[in-house]
């Protein structure tokens, strides 16, 4: 594994595991018992996932609980101070630690919510906070009163969708640039026969090299799998590099297909 530093000074992994719709339909505790013999140390959650109760209890159960860091999301719901506060302690109460909470999306006022969470962490009750789904205007409008960067903007990111405004400004402000659903949740991409030439080269699979393009423009990954093999492969990624021409035909394909919505339209009004 490889680790980023985030510019308040912490570290944390380059591969976290996604936990969306991991939930009560799966055993929580073997799927991530699964992704911890893999190798993740760093779990992606949100209230919104719906599954903090049994992370924290997969956690207990395992025995891994200071090993791990977890980010969690306040999502829409939260849309004043007092609400994103809430939904922190509720979360943190669930997930018995929080280590990184991010706004999940830039929607209505974020000032006041992004206030919310910098009085949480200047009180030390959260030791890193951040954003998901802020594009390069969203971050300027942040910047422009914020007292604490962010350290993490997490946005949807693949070859598909490489949104370079949004990196680029991202990279110069020393904020971590985190893909989620950086395997488009399957998709045209995983069964794109180019890829697959590539990934023949290197004797990797396409997944493995839709995922080092990701690491090799600074972005850090989230993937999810329920597999134990697909959890394995997907954090094996620091044994083999893309060659220019291998890192040209990938920047090729970003055509700005979005998975879900575009952060400027969501939530829906
Ligand atoms: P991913 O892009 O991680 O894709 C997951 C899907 O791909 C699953 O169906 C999985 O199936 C399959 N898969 C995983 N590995 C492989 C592989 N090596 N080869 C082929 N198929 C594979 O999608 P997610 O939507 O889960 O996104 C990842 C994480 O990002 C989420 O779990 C969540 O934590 C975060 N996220 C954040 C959002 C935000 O707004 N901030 C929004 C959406 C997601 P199987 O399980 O059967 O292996």
């Amino acid at each position: 594994m490889e680790y980023i530093k985030l510019n308040n000074g912490n570290t944390v992994p380059k591969v976290f595991f996604g936990t969306y719709r991991i939930h009560d339909n799966d055993d929580v505790t073997d799927v991530i018992r699964d992704a911890y013999d893999a190798g993740y140390r760093a779990f992606d959650s949100a209230s919104y996932y719906r599954n903090e109760r049994e992370l924290r209890d997969a956690f207990e159960t395992l025995g891994i609980r200071d090993e791990v860091t977890v980010t969690s999301k306040a999502w829409t719901d939260a849309d004043t101070y007092d609400k994103v506060v809430e939904q922190f302690n509720e979360s943190r109460r669930e997930l018995g630690q929080v280590d990184i909470y991010m706004l999940h999306w830039p929607m209505y006022d974020f000032k006041d919510r992004w206030r919310a969470l910098e009085d949480l962490y200047l009180d030390g009750q959260i030791k890193n906070i951040a954003v998901a789904n802020f594009k390069k205007h969203h971050l300027e409008e942040l910047l422009s009163f914020a007292r604490v960067r962010p350290v993490i903007d997490q946005i949807e990111a693949h070859a598909y969708l490489m949104d370079y405004d949004t990196i680029s400004f991202c990279h110069e402000n020393d904020i971590a640039v985190q893909a989620w659903r950086p395997l488009m949740r399957t998709g045209p991409m995983l069964s794109n026969t180019e890829i697959l030439k590539v990934a023949e080269k290197h004797g990797k699979t396409v997944a493995q090299v839709c995922l080092r393009f990701l690491l090799q423009k600074d972005v850090c990954i989230v993937p999810k799998s329920t597999k134990a093999y697909r959890m394995k492969e997907n954090i094996s990624l620091f044994d083999f590099e893309l060659d220019a021409e291998d890192m040209a035909f990938m920047e090729s394909l970003n055509v700005g297909f979005r998975t879900a919505d575009d952060p400027d339209n969501f939530p829906r009004r």
